[in-house]
């Protein structure tokens, strides 16, 4: 999944994602990346997330609404990535499994976190880019 979340210099916040193309495509499978609240989920008061990996898991959990929702009772974006990921971990004892979210709050600030090592997200800030690896459970 590409996924991609934006803040305007009015702090307003928009969104949009992908799916990654032949990864998990059996013929007929939609996926987590167009339903909303699994793949993506923007709220403009708070802030909003993506999600990439297995899809399944991400639905099952409504992943980047969930992350958007705990942003809403007070985790930073980074602790509601974090939760939001750990809890795919521990609920459904997936950890043979990627998992990502990545997240922006309505104040700018973000995070990122995935099961397994290796999801990278990329930051551009006025005239900078950079690239990120996210924290993961399994190090
Ligand atoms: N999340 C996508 C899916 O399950 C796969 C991906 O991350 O590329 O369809």
């Amino acid at each position: 999944t590409i996924g991609m979340l934006a803040i305007d210099s009015q702090g307003n916040l928009s969104g949009a994602c992908t799916t990654s193309g032949l990864a998990y495509k059996m013929h007929g499978r939609v996926g987590d990346s167009p339903i909303l609240g699994a793949g993506l989920f923007v709220d403009n008061e708070i802030g909003g997330a993506c999600a990439t990996g297995l899809g399944e898991l991400v639905m099952r959990t409504c992943g980047s609404f969930l992350v958007v929702e705990l942003m809403r009772q007070g985790r930073t974006p980074q602790q509601a990535c974090e939760e939001a990921a750990l809890r795919i971990v521990k609920k459904q004892d997936y950890k043979d499994v990627q998992v990502g979210f990545v997240a922006v709050n309505k104040q700018g600030e973000y995070g990122a976190f995935s099961i397994q090592t290796g999801f990278n997200f990329t930051l551009s800030q006025q005239k900078e880019t950079r690239v990120i690896e996210a924290r993961s459970y399994l190090k």
